[in-house]
């Protein structure tokens, strides 16, 4: 990316939002959340829609650093979440981020790996959410898109390199039963992942893009929590 196309970047209204301070997105720090619009996923569950389909954000990068700027000394950290941030080339924005003194956490769905390699490599990120969608047989119909492979390469180049993440659900029971995260249990701790595995309540609003809604609580005796630290959220 040329220093112009960067700068550009930093003036464009990418993001859709912004939170001022949370506890909560980055474990053990306080923290800011931006939220980028767009995303190249059409998750059935996902509540994020009017941000997904967001045509002009609400803010430039630009505007959001001058407020971080008057947040030095008050928080610590910075989420980079959406839509899908990494729709974005993110190194112009991380430097500018990591100038403040802040940390960086990543959200993501995890399938733009030159990408996450390019903040890896060159210390721009600490910390990573990713979501696990589904097993491979219903990725498609649950993602709406076919990126399970993507996913998996980036989880694999993660724990080679013994980066610092977190992989998450989101579960609603009319997509994902007892035994698809079962089998997700599998996959993951055949690649080695030692991490904690976040499982975490699917929040029915009037627009998720498919429309669902939750069937029945999961069983979670049926869940398979002797291969991996398995945590419930909310
Ligand atoms: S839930 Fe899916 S569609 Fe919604 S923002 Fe996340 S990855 Fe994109």
């Amino acid at each position: 990316m040329s220093i112009n196309s960067e700068l550009n970047l930093l003036n464009q209204k990418i993001v859709y939002d912004f939170t001022k301070f949370t506890t909560t997105d980055y474990i053990r720090h306080l923290s800011c959340v931006i939220w980028f619009k767009g995303c190249n996923f059409r998750c059935q569950y996902c509540y994020n829609d009017d941000i997904v389909f967001c045509k002009e954000g609400n803010y430039s990068i630009n505007e959001i650093l001058v407020f971080l700027e008057s947040r030095i000394g008050m928080l610590d950290a910075v989420v980079l979440s959406g839509g899908e941030a990494t729709l974005y080339d993110l190194t112009a924005i991380c430097k500018k981020i990591k100038e403040f003194g802040f940390k960086i956490k990543l959200d993501t769905n995890g399938t733009n790996l030159k990408l996450i390699k390019k903040l890896i490599t060159n210390k721009l990120i600490d910390y990573m959410a990713i979501d696990f969608k589904s097993p491979k047989y219903k990725y498609k119909n649950i993602a709406g898109v076919n990126k399970y492979d993507d996913f998996i390469k980036t989880i694999k180049y993660l724990i080679n390199t013994d980066f610092d993440f977190e992989l998450r659900s989101t579960i609603n029971s009319s997509l994902l039963d007892e035994d698809d995260i079962n089998s997700m249990i599998n996959t993951i701790s055949n690649l080695d992942y030692k991490n904690t595995y976040y499982l975490q309540n699917f929040i029915q609003t009037e627009t998720n893009i498919g429309n669902i809604s939750k069937h029945r609580d999961i069983n979670k005796e049926k869940i398979n929590n002797k291969k991996l630290s398995i945590q419930w959220r909310n």
